[in-house]
């Protein structure tokens, strides 16, 4: 059994950048060191990793060629991402070899929660993701927060939100960058709703003045020299 320990590898396969680049941000966002790659070829020089997921449709091998490569030499967990409802039968017959599959379009949380049953099966580690800003505490794994000690309840995209600025604590995240991380990699609506979200996100946390806003920019999270 695998005792991994430490960060987590996971390696994504995934020809589109839009899907891959926002998907490997939040996965990092999680507290999980992320591979990426756009072929078969790539994905199959990169195995050693913790966990694959694995988009079927790429450029070059076939993507149930690349799962059952990796099957032949490794027993590293791999989630499938397919595009059609009809591969469906193909993935959930095990035929591949997979630990378990999504459809696209999905949703981000519904991964996540994939990603974390797999690793439970397998008697897998999550990596220690509690971290500290301020008075302020974060766990990703279960994404609770706390301020000044006491658990603060936040609505997902507020949980969203606050991880993504105490990422980078200190540093501007701009407006579009939230939107597009938070909320949707193609986010083109209003963006009143994130000013909503901010103001709830301070007054939950009770403390105003540790998110700060940069006019005309976006938001940073005021740590304390
Ligand atoms: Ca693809």
């Amino acid at each position: 059994m695998r005792q991994a320990e430490g960060v987590q590898r996971i390696l994504v396969v995934e020809d589109d950048d839009a899907i891959a680049e926002p998907l490997a941000r939040g996965l990092e966002r999680e507290g999980y060191a992320v591979t990426r790659a756009a072929t078969g070829r790539e994905a199959l020089d990169n195995t050693d990793v913790d966990l694959v997921l694995l988009d079927l449709g790429l450029p070059d091998i076939d993507g149930y060629e690349v799962c059952r490569r990796i099957r032949a030499k490794a027993t590293t967990p791999i989630i499938v991402i397919t595009a059609r409802g009809d591969e469906v039968d193909r993935v959930v017959g095990l035929e591949l070899g997979a630990d378990d599959y999504v459809v696209k379009p999905f949703g981000y949380r519904e991964l996540v929660a994939r990603i974390r049953a797999v690793r439970r099966r397998i008697g897998a580690t999550e990596p220690d993701a509690v971290q500290r800003v301020g008075t302020i505490a974060i766990d990703r794994r279960t994404r609770k927060v706390w301020s000044e000690e006491t658990e603060v309840l936040l609505a997902p995209k507020e949980f969203d939100l606050l991880a993504l600025l105490a990422e980078d604590a200190g540093a501007v995240i701009s407006r579009q960058q939230i939107l597009e991380q938070v909320w949707d990699p193609h986010w083109y609506g209003p963006t009143k709703t994130l000013d909503v979200h901010v103001a709830a996100l301070r007054k939950k946390l009770g403390q105003p003045q540790l998110i700060e806003t940069v006019r005309g920019v976006g938001f940073r999270l005021a740590v304390q020299p």
